[in-house]
């Protein structure tokens, strides 16, 4: 009985120093500022290199269209959203048609990788949440004015492109490698 007793007070101590770490807990919180903001009225500012949604781009000195409909973002694109029709043109060529399946899109970002003109480049957004999938069906115009409407992320395919490419050796260490190979050879 006594024993009994004691494993009481002894349960009655845990809890109350568990309630009492809880509510040690809610009080920081209650004084701490809060860190949420009231989307989408108030908006925090994405970092440089955020995939979000995908645009297509026009040059902003001649004001063209930057795609050439060379369809290379379609060939790499693994899970095929992306539909191009070129129209040939006397000085370049044009994307007749543009299509993007951004409800199936894997954000790969493959697509801007590959684009020779820098036409399609991902957006310093994700605002286009919406219930009906059929609006995540952007064609070539909607395509343009997302990329009016929004900043685009850091990545182009130029950048991407060279961030990749192997360092260049230095003109000296070349030559001095090809002799000391070319002797090596001849031994
Ligand atoms: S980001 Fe990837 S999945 Fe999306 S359209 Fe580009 S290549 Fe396709
Ligand atoms: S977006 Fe770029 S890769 Fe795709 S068709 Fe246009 S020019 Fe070619």
């Amino acid at each position: 009985m006594e024993r009994n007793g004691h494993r009481f007070w002894t349960d009655v101590g845990q809890l109350t120093r568990a309630v009492g770490r809880a509510m040690g807990v809610t009080l920081r919180n209650l004084l701490r500022r809060p860190i949420t903001v009231r989307y989408p009225d108030v908006q925090r500012p994405y970092p440089d290199r955020f995939r979000g949604i995908l645009a297509l781009t026009y040059d902003p000195a001649t004001g063209e269209e930057n795609c050439i409909g060379c369809r290379l973002c379609e060939y790499v694109c693994p899970p095929r959203v992306i539909l191009v029709e070129m129209l040939k043109g006397e000085k370049r060529n044009y994307a007749k048609t543009f299509t993007l399946e951004l409800y199936a899109c894997e954000f790969c970002e493959l697509c801007v990788q590959v684009c020779p003109t820098d036409a399609i480049v991902m957006l310093k957004s994700f605002d286009l949440a919406t219930a009906d999938r059929r609006e995540l069906l952007l064609d070539k115009d909607r395509l343009h004015a997302l990329g009016l409407q929004f900043a685009p992320s850091w990545a182009t395919g130029t950048r991407l492109r060279e961030m990749q490419a192997p360092p260049k050796a230095a003109r000296g260490e070349t030559k001095g490698g090809a002799k000391e190979e070319a002797k090596e050879t001849a031994e």
